[in-house]
């Protein structure tokens, strides 16, 4: 390990000049006792707007495109005003120029394809981030701050999921190593872009929608950082969504199993896939808010103490789907598989899965906007089966929630779970399905929609959640 800080600024914490302003005083002050990369998210909406002018483009809706890149570069040549002393503002200016005309570029070439290939949609998407970043260094740089914006292009390599890629850590650190590391040893700050990469050829590539924690875990992880901190709009990881539970709190500390675990389940903290490029070198995250600097933050930890659940989740834009088979001969455990399987090739999340009773019925439960590219698998692959009647009709219920009951402090403890149904049954609220693994650390209820807010509530109080720890 060594004094290397890696920081990551969200689309919030980058939303306009003032914020920026903040950003770089948070620079200032890591740079005293460490050296620092930062990883910046695009300014906040600019990802939306991008993408929703790669769709207006594939459309044909030329005037779409046209007034969208005009409010694109509107929104950043403002700030740049707004951020920097006039000296300063040309280079920048033309930076931000350069840019928006990659992006026309890109989207005219798609406006005559009438198609968005993955690649250039990755390649449109950065550009988000490299206006970020750009503005940033020049933030720092004009409050005395040397620093340099770096295209994440050139040290973060992944493998060729067009939109959804995962790094490739062993190149990723030896580019990291010639690029960052003699630029921090010059008392430099690198600004670089989160969300994107590139292939080992080259071929730019993104990581998902929200993946700058992802970006920022991967450099910590590359450099050896001593921590990573995520600054964010909210206090840090609570113990349940303060729009639910008005009692929630912030919580000071949780585990890396515990963090990914209320990610995956809908906690809007951290991206799920933050936590694993940390894991193996033990690296401790910081989640912290950027609009107020006085709160602690929550730390996350390999390990930590405590007895019971640290948090409960819920997700309402949820579907539950059920497959059954209609006859013996339909071998349950095979339908299990491929169903799974199918699920995996059209790239959709399962969030729970449970099956029981001896005709082998099974369901499981996904993201609502995923349904349709579900069936559209699904059907696909049981198309014999449905055909013929040996499977019954897939049942959809998208009148669901999920929440998720989490702590590493379940384990080996009896009567938890017990608690937990209790207190949703005294809420009159039907539980529909649960799962949990033998890990114990999260429990699945899929309980009717009408009924989630009340059951979150319940058992955020059955187990003195946030009073805990
Ligand atoms: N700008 C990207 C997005 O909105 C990545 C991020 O913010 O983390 O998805
Ligand atoms: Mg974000």
């Amino acid at each position: 390990m060594n004094d290397i800080l890696v920081m990551k600024f969200g689309g919030t914490s980058m939303g306009s000049a003032d914020r920026m302003c903040i950003a770089a005083q948070i620079c200032a002050d890591a740079r005293k006792h460490s050296k620092v990369t930062i990883v910046v998210s695009a300014m906040s909406k600019i990802t939306d707007l991008l993408l929703s002018t790669l769709r207006a483009a594939e459309e044909g809706d030329q005037e779409g495109v046209k007034e969208n890149i005009r409010i694109i570069e509107a929104r950043h040549v403002e700030t740049c005003r707004e951020l920097l002393p006039p000296d300063r503002q040309e280079r920048v200016l033309a930076t931000i120029r350069g840019l928006i005309e990659e992006f026309e570029r890109i989207s005219s070439g798609i406006l005559m394809l009438a198609e968005r290939p993955p690649r250039s949609v990755d390649e449109a998407l950065a550009i988000g981030e490299r206006l970020s970043a750009a503005l940033m260094a020049a933030c720092l740089e004009s409050s005395g701050i040397a620093a340099i914006a770096i295209n994440a292009r050139d040290v973060v390599v992944t493998d060729s999921v067009f939109g959804n890629a995962s790094p490739r850590m062993d190149l990723t650190s030896e580019k990291a190593a010639k690029l960052l590391l003699p630029r921090m040893g010059a008392g430099m700050i690198p600004v670089v872009t989160g969300f994107n990469g590139a292939t080992v050829d080259n071929k730019p590539t993104t990581l998902g929608r929200g993946g700058s924690d992802f970006s920022a875990s991967i450099l910590a992880s590359a450099l050896n950082a001593r921590e990573l901190w995520i600054w964010t709009d909210v206090d840090g990881i609570m113990s349940a969504d303060p729009r639910l539970v008005p009692d929630a709190a912030v919580l000071d500390i949780v585990t890396y199993r515990e963090a990914a675990e209320l990610a995956y389940n809908g906690a809007k903290v951290l991206h799920p896939r933050t936590i694993a490029p940390l894991v193996e070198k033990g690296i401790p995250v910081w989640s912290k808010n950027s609009f107020n600097l006085a709160a602690p933050g929550t730390k996350i930890v390999p390990h930590a103490e405590g007895v019971g659940p640290r948090a409960v989740t819920s997700m309402a834009n949820v579907a539950l789907i059920s497959i059954e088979p209609a006859s013996p001969a339909i071998q349950g455990t095979m339908l299990m598989g491929r169903v799974l399987e199918s699920l995996g090739r059209a790239n959709i999340e399962v969030l729970a899965f449970t099956s029981s009773s001896y005709r082998q019925s099974f369901c499981f439960l996904i993201r609502k906007d995923e349904v349709d590219a579900a069936l559209d698998s699904l059907k696909a692959e049981l198309a014999l089966e449905l055909a013929h009647e040996y499977v019954h009709p897939v049942e959809v219920n998208d009148n669901v929630g999920l929440l998720a009951v989490v702590g590493e402090g379940m384990a080996g403890h009896p009567g938890l779970a017990g608690r937990v149904f209790t207190a949703i049954s005294a809420e009159q609220v039907n539980i529909i399905a649960i799962a949990q693994g033998s890990s114990e650390l999260t429990i699945s209820i899929v309980v009717r929609r009408d009924g989630l807010e009340r059951a979150v509530k319940a058992v955020h109080a059955e187990c003195k959640m946030g009073h805990s720890q």
